[in-house]
């Protein structure tokens, strides 16, 4: 019994389809940093400006928020990408004991896996022969473990989540900082319900949600974030009389 030649058609259609759905969840995780940084960056900038009405303090506060939320991003991004890369590597590691000390019990557990499948024991016994054949740690990676090729490394995840905060923490920064003085909570509040509210659609999208509930969601979670900062914010002005 043969498998099918590695580089065949299906091959190719399987790696594209596993590449796209590694570039999915690449922009669902920059869609969700980029809501952070407005969200946060919201929160902060609104609450100072409710302590105090001077440029500066708003500009340091903003820049050094979106410093430290863009980097506080980026290395958590980092070390979860990196534990998963090596929980994976681990459980390949011990894959490819197995399939080295017990390659017919590795064969029946993935006859058995495509039989837990709902295929038939002749033509379960089939498939796992012909894909050992081609590729059995493959086989056991994909069946077995869940685990798809394609990944991100922990570098691009985090260098991604980080430019993703900042972008989006520009919005309700640049908002406050621009707008002229009678106008900077309000257009800072607008703009920052209407970039939650695309990005809450566009992840939506992204995932095959309903946008419009999404979106919502997230609006009001950016509303919450400002009301509750703000409140903050002016009472602590009015305590310490910035
Ligand atoms: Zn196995």
């Amino acid at each position: 019994m043969t498998g099918p030649r590695p580089g065949s058609g299906r091959d190719g259609a399987d790696g594209k389809q596993r590449r796209l759905g590694s570039l999915l969840n690449r922009l669902r995780a920059a869609v969700l940093g980029a809501n952070d940084g407005i969200v946060s960056m919201a929160g902060l900038v609104v609450g100072v400006a409710g302590a105090t009405p001077h440029r500066g303090a708003l500009l340091i506060a903003g820049v050094a928020g979106t410093m430290a939320g863009a980097l506080s991003m980026a290395a958590g991004e980092y070390v979860s990408v990196s534990t998963q890369r090596d929980t994976e590597r681990a459980a390949l590691a011990r894959e490819r004991w197995e399939l080295a000390t017990d390659p017919a019990g590795e064969l029946e557990e993935l006859v058995g896996l495509y039989r837990a499948r709902g295929l038939e024991e002749r033509l379960a016994r089939e498939v796992a022969r012909a894909l050992t054949a081609r590729d059995a740690l493959r086989a056991h990676a994909e069946v077995e473990l869940g685990l798809t090729p394609y990944r991100v490394s922990p570098w691009q995840a985090a260098g991604s989540s980080l430019f993703a905060f900042a972008l989006g923490a520009l919005v309700p920064l640049s908002a406050m900082l621009l707008s002229p003085d009678a106008w900077r909570l309000t257009i800072t509040v607008v703009a920052v319900l209407a970039a939650t509210g695309v990005l809450g659609a566009v992840s939506a999208r992204l995932g095959g949600a309903v946008p419009a509930r999404a979106a919502l969601r997230s609006m009001v979670g950016g509303a919450f974030a400002m009301l509750v900062t703000y409140l903050v914010g002016t009472l602590l002005g009015t305590m310490t009389a910035l």
